[in-house]
C-alpha cells in the first residue's frame, strides 16, 4: 500500500463527537477496524456528557433485536447525544427488550417497552405509546434509524400524524444546524435545516463516543384502550440458506482451511446461520460465486461472523467491516483474522466444527428434555 489515503469524493461526512469527518478508505489499523464501542468502553472510564438538569430533550426511538440494538439503531441514539447541547438531555425509547447498557451511546434516560417487540406488527399501539412519550418530553428533535425493521415505518407514521413538514428521511449527513439527503438519484446532496423528525440512513454517525449519558431507566407509559386495526399473521420462518448474505444476521464462512463443505453446511444449519466463503474457497469450486465475501464479493453486516479457516486478507476484511462480532477458527495464531476477531479458537477447523456441532446438538437435546420434564 502506498500510504496515501484515498478519499471517496461522493461519500457524505459522518457525524462524530469531534465534528463532521470524511470516511477515509484504505486505513489499515486503529479506527478503521474498531467496532462495537460498547465492547471497548471498559478500556477507560468516560466522563458524563452533561451534568446540568435537562431543559430540553432529544429523543431517539428504535426497535431492539433480541435484546440488543443493531449498529443502525445505535447510531440514532448517538446522533441524539452528539447533537445535544449541555442543557439538552437524551431519552432513548427502545421498543422491545433491552439486555445491554446504552449509557455509552449517550442515553441519559432509557425507556424500554418490551411488549412492542419488532416480531409483532402493532403500529397503533406503538404510535400511542410513542405519542405519550412525545407529549411527556416534548423533544426538540427525534432521531430514528430509517430501516425496514419497523422504525422507518413508525417514523413515517409519526411524521404524517404530526403533519410535520419539518422532517427528513434517509438522512446521510447531519450536524447541529443541518441535514443532507441524497437527491437526483444520489448525484447531489440536498441540504436543509435540522428538522424535528430525522430518519437516519445507516452509517451517518460514529457511535464511539468520548462521553457517556446518565443511563437512568424510566418506567414506560401505561397505555390502554388501543384498538389495533391490523391483523398480525405473525412471522414466517425462513431457511437461513435462502436469505441473501447482505441481510443475514449470523454468517458461518469458510476459507481455504475448510476441507469438508458438508461439515460447514451442517454447522450452519445447526447454528441457524447463512453460509459465506472466501475467494479462494469459491475459486476452488467449493461454493458458488454468490457466496463470496470481500472486496470483489459481497459486503455483509451480520451481528456475528464466524470465519473458519480464513486467513483474513485485507480484501476479505473489507467485506466484513460492518460485522459486530467476529469469531475465528484458525490453526495459525499469527493469521491476520486473529487481530480482527473478538474471539479466536486455535486448532483444526474440521475437528472444532465437529465438536461444536456435537455440543450444540447435546445442549439442544438437554434443553428439549428439560422442557418436556417441566
Ligand atoms: C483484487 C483482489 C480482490 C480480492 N477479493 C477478494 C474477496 O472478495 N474475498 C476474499 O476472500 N478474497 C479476495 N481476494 C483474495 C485475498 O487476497 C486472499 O487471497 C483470500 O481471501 C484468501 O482466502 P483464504 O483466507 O480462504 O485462504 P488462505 O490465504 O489460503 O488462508 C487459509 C487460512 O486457513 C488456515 N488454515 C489452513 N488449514 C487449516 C485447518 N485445517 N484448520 C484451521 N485453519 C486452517 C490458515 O492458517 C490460513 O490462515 C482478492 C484479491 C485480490 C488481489
Amino acid at each position: 500500500m502506498s500510504g496515501v489515503k484515498r478519499i471517496d469524493p461522493r461519500r457524505p461526512y459522518r457525524l462524530s463527537p469531534s465534528g463532521l469527518r470524511r470516511i477515509v478508505l484504505g486505513e489499515s489499523s486503529g479506527a478503521g477496524l474498531r467496532f462495537g464501542a460498547i465492547a471497548h468502553s471498559h478500556e477507560k472510564v468516560k466522563p458524563r456528557r452533561a451534568h446540568e438538569l435537562a431543559k430540553f430533550w432529544h429523543m431517539a426511538i428504535a426497535h431492539s433485536n433480541r435484546g440488543r440494538l443493531d449498529d443502525h439503531a445505535r447510531e440514532a441514539v448517538a446522533a441524539a447525544a452528539i447533537i445535544a447541547t449541555l442543557d439538552t438531555g437524551v431519552v432513548a425509547v427502545i421498543l422491545g427488550e433491552l439486555h445491554e447498557d446504552i449509557a455509552a451511546l449517550g442515553a441519559d434516560r432509557i425507556v424500554v417497552i418490551p411488549e412492542l417487540d419488532v416480531a409483532r406488527f402493532q403500529p397503533m399501539r406503538e404510535e400511542a405509546v410513542v405519542q405519550a412519550l412525545l407529549d411527556e418530553y416534548r423533544p426538540t428533535h427525534v432521531f430514528m434509524p430509517d430501516n425496514m425493521l419497523g422504525d422507518g415505518d413508525l417514523g413515517r407514521r409519526l411524521i404524517a400524524k404530526h403533519d410535520d413538514s419539518k422532517a427528513a428521511t434517509q438522512v446521510v449527513e447531519l450536524d447541529r444546524q443541518h441535514v443532507s439527503v441524497r437527491w437526483n438519484g444520489g448525484a447531489v446532496f440536498a441540504k436543509s435545516i435540522l428538522p424535528r423528525f430525522l430518519l437516519l440512513a445507516p452509517g451517518a454517525v460514529d457511535t464511539d463516543l468520548p462521553f457517556v449519558g446518565r443511563g437512568e431507566t424510566m418506567s414506560p407509559p401505561q397505555i390502554s384502550n388501543v384498538t389495533e386495526i391490523y391483523n398480525d399473521l405473525g412471522l414466517e420462518p425462513t431457511e437461513m440458506s435462502n436469505i441473501a448474505l447482505e441481510e443475514a444476521d449470523f454468517i458461518v464462512s469458510a476459507g481455504n482451511g475448510v476441507r469438508n463443505v458438508e461439515t460447514i453446511d451442517t454447522l450452519a444449519r445447526t447454528l441457524g446461520a447463512a453460509v459465506g466463503a472466501s475467494r479462494v474457497a469459491v475459486d476452488e469450486g467449493k461454493f458458488p460465486r454468490d457466496k463470496q465475501i470481500g472486496a470483489s464479493g459481497k459486503t455483509v453486516s451480520a451481528t456475528t461472523y464466524f470465519a473458519i479457516g480464513i486467513s483474513g486478507a485485507v480484501q476479505h476484511l473489507q467485506g466484513i467491516k460492518s460485522c459486530r462480532h467476529v469469531i475465528a477458527i484458525n490453526r495459525d495464531a499469527g493469521a491476520p483474522i486473529v487481530k480482527r476477531a473478538d474471539l479466536t479458537i486455535i486448532g483444526d477447523a474440521e475437528e472444532l466444527m465437529q465438536a461444536l456441532i456435537t455440543r450444540v446438538e447435546q445442549a439442544r437435546n438437554q434443553g428439549e428434555a428439560a422442557e418436556v420434564e417441566r
